[in-house]
């Protein structure tokens, strides 16, 4: 079986101290709880930063910060940012890609999401691609609706997208695609039918996220946890850490008899430098 890369979500742009005070906020927070997460297994961090006061932001040297002091405690752990935390910034969002880490996020297009619309216009996806082209950045794309899946493969045909496509099906956002398990089986077939070759991540929201790991794993995916997606263990009890998100998919693998991909072999599997 192929190892399954174990993301984790540590922050977002939305989740707070009072959802949960296990949410790391500030850099070193970020980095002590990614730490605990890769000893538990993830090999990707996916990152927002925030503000003092926990509203999102796109500076780049806190970027910079978190990139470095990732580095230095998980040195072969993969570093995604994303870019897309701040929907409405316009070409902000893409403002830390020069720092060049090993991946980041790229939505390809628009949907709803609880409170708002997520605006991913044409002009700043083709830019926020190219910027990832020129600082040999791998886009992670987001699916957020089968639409993106086409899109995605669109653009790896004709090139704004090169190389081996890495999306990541999100399912469960609140007034968009719902964890619906036809749904997903039809993301996987469509995928496979447009880009044989594409790899693919899953991640749900909310108490969606434990059912998406367990269909993700079960079908030869990979899988993102993390608070960012869900703040909660269940429906009585906190999330006591982004580890124990991590740890209880590394369980789920086992299930499965998916061996957990080691930072090494996951950029292997996604065709990433060496760190
Ligand atoms: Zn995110």
């Amino acid at each position: 079986m192929t190892p399954c890369i174990l993301c984790v979500a540590i922050t977002g742009s939305v989740p707070t101290k009072a959802a949960n005070p296990a949410v790391p906020i500030s850099i070193s927070e970020q980095i002590e709880s990614t730490h605990a997460a890769y000893e538990a297994g993830a090999s990707i961090c996916h990152a927002h930063v925030r503000n003092d006061d926990e509203t999102p932001t796109s500076d780049p040297e806190k970027f910079a910060a978190l990139q470095e002091g990732i580095k230095a405690h998980c040195p072969d752990m993969i570093m995604q940012f994303s870019t897309g935390g701040r929907s409405g910034a316009g070409e902000e969002r893409g403002g830390m890609l020069s720092l060049r880490p090993d991946m980041a996020s790229l939505s390809v297009g628009s949907n709803n999401f609880p409170t708002r619309v997520y605006e991913n216009p044409p002009q700043l996806v083709d830019w926020l691609a190219s910027e990832m082209v020129k600082y040999e950045v791998k886009p992670e794309i987001e699916a957020f609706d089968l639409s993106h899946i086409h899109k995605a493969a669109e653009m790896n045909r004709d090139g704004r997208i090169p190389g081996q496509l890495y999306i990541q099906f999100v399912m469960g956002v609140k007034n968009a695609m719902p964890a619906d398990k036809e749904a997903f089986d039809f993301y996987v077939k469509t995928l496979k039918r447009l880009v044989p070759d594409a790899q693919w991540c899953a991640a749900g929201i909310g108490p969606n996220q434990i059912v998406l790991n367990e269909w993700a794993i079960a079908a030869g995916g990979h899988t993102r946890t993390g608070l960012e997606d869900n703040v909660r263990w269940d429906k009585n009890t906190l999330a006591p850490s982004n580890a124990a998100l991590i740890q209880r998919a590394a369980d789920l693998c086992e299930k499965y008899e998916r061996p957990v991909a080691t930072p090494s072999q996951a950029r292997e599997i996604l065709g990433l430098r060496t760190a």
